[in-house]
């Protein structure tokens, strides 16, 4: 099976050139180095891509700069802006299938799974075009000679950095809001996935967005996304991503010009199922999907099952049950439920943290890789028991199909394990009793707390929806509104009168 049969698309389609996007039309790099893509489910060599270079990124910064200054999109009247934005997320939701299968041929992600695809990106663009009248500033009480206000204005140019684990729906949770706001932007897509990246910016100018707004630098993120980071030209840099590229983006800030960093890096979800939860096959059901779902690499994949004493056994058992469901396959296959990971590098990592885990910890499923015979870089979906709390594949985020149970006897022990790593993106808790879900969602140090009081699961809040992180799961308040008012910047306009 290859990925023009299963996509329906030829390679040409889902290979698109990739280029450095600048002012409104593709440019060649201004370096000939390039860097090779492998197919992840084969292992076969898929494409080369810009390395991209200094004069690359700073190109993109100058169209940026001037389109800012300029005001042909931040001074534009909104209702324009705003059906710009709309006309794109339409083009985006015509073209979803084939973003889909762009990102399952660049990095594994089946295109069976509804998370995280190109529609919800269209739609997350719409939520955020139709909110581009209604964020307001405030009118401060005064005395009776000042009228104080402050305004929110854009913050200017916005590098947006980003990872490949759901590259079409984490560029646009950068770029819709970043746009939306009236900031021009550069993306910087991850070299593992640019494909998408690419398009989404040729959507976009087809939408009618002035050249010059919406610029893209494909390549290396120790070239490209450095320059970004460490420009004076740029005001914000939006990144999602490693924590440990999240730290330099803060260093690069400091070092330059002290341009706002907002991080959104990476996570040790806990699973936490108390004896009195409702339904233990819904919870078994819930708890493999997180882990599984994109094979881990999700930021807030449930990698932690933090299990009451009394149905460990019984718990584990039924997670073993569904993780055997999992459907292993071509992520082009709309069979598959579970594809490769992302590269051999991300493989062999993965890998490395199972050999780690089975000197500690016991393998209840799993523990190595699968489907060898494609020469794809598949790891088999992997349950580990009795995992000492301070061991790596319990502390460190492995971003793959690794699940690591430990256990505890009261609700102290559950928060006390639940906080025990540097992270605080997600946390899940299972128990009928809704005081004990309160306590716990005072108590746990993460950016979202979901208590899980029956089997059903809600629809919940969609795009109203914001987080900010805690610890190293990064910096800054995304999603919603409040998270698109971190794309602008508080101004006071005072006027003095009679
Ligand atoms: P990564 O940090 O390796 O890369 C992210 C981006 O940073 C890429 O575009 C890359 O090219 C760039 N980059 C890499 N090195 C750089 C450098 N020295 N200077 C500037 N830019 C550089 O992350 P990844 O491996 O692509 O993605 C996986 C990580 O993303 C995981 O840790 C995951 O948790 C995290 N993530 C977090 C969220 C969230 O919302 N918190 C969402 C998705 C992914």
């Amino acid at each position: 099976m290859n990925d023009e049969s299963l996509s329906g698309y030829s390679n040409f389609d889902l290979l698109l050139e990739v280029s450095p996007f600048v002012d409104g039309e593709a440019i060649p790099s201004e370096s000939a180095d390039t860097l090779e893509l492998f197919n992840p489910a084969n292992g076969q060599s898929r494409c080369y891509i810009p390395a991209g270079c200094d004069a690359d990124a700073q190109r993109a910064i100058v169209a940026a700069r001037k389109a800012f200054d300029d005001g042909r999109w931040s001074k534009l009247q909104p209702s324009r802006r705003r059906n710009i934005l709309l006309e794109w997320a339409d083009l985006i939701e015509g073209e979803a299938k084939r973003l889909n299968a762009m990102d399952a041929a660049d990095m594994g992600k089946p295109i069976s799974i509804d998370y995280g695809e190109a529609k919800a990106a269209a739609n997350l663009i719409r939520n955020d075009a139709w909110s581009v009248d209604k964020i307001s500033g405030d009118v401060i009480s005064s005395d009776e000679f000042s009228l104080v206000a402050t305004q929110r204005v854009p913050r200017g140019v916005v590098a947006a950095i980003t990872p490949w684990n759901y590259p079409t729906y984490n560029a646009v949770m950068k770029l819709s809001p970043a746009l939306a706001t009236g900031n021009t932007v550069i993306l910087k897509p991850s070299e593992n996935s640019p494909h998408s990246a690419q398009r989404l910016v040729e959507l976009a100018m087809e939408a009618g967005m002035p050249g010059g707004v919406l610029n893209l630098v494909p390549g290396k993120g120790e070239t490209v996304g450095r320059v970004l980071g460490t420009s004076l030209d740029v005001d914000m840099v939006t990144f999602t991503g490693s924590g440990n590229v999240g730290k330099l983006m803060l260093q690069y800030a400091g070092q330059s010009n002290m341009k706002l960093v907002h991080a959104e890096c990476g996570g040790k979800t806990p699973q936490i199922v108390f004896a009195d939860c409702c339904d233990l096959e819904a919870v078994a059901a819930n708890v493999a999907s997180m882990i599984l779902i994109n094979q881990g690499q999700l930021c807030f994949a449930g990698s932690r099952l933090l299990v009451q004493k009394d149905i460990e056994n019984e718990l584990v058992n039924k997670v073993i049950e569904q993780f055997k469901n999992a459907v292993i396959g071509h992520p082009l296959d709309i069979k598959t439920t579970f594809g490769p990971l992302v590269n051999q590098q991300q493989m062999n990592r993965v890998l490395k943290y199972i050999e780690d885990g089975k000197k500690v910890a016991d393998v209840a499923y799993g523990g190595q890789s699968v489907m060898r015979g494609s020469g794809g870089y598949y790891v088999g979906p992997t349950l580990f028991t009795k995992v000492p709390f301070d061991s790596s594949i319990a502390q460190e985020e492995i971003f793959g199909p690794v699940l690591a149970t430990t256990s505890f006897d009261d609700t102290e022990e559950a928060v006390r394990l639940a906080n025990s790593t540097v992270y605080g993106l997600g946390a899940h808790v299972w128990t009928s009793d809704l005081s004990r879900g309160m306590r716990l969602c005072k108590d746990i140090r993460a950016a979202s707390v979901v208590v899980h009081a029956t089997a059903q699961n809600g629809e919940g809040p969609g795009h109203g929806y914001s987080f900010e992180p805690y610890g190293q799961s990064g910096v800054g308040v995304e999603s919603g509104t409040a998270g698109m008012e971190s794309y602008l910047r508080r101004q006071t306009a005072w006027f003095d009168h009679d």
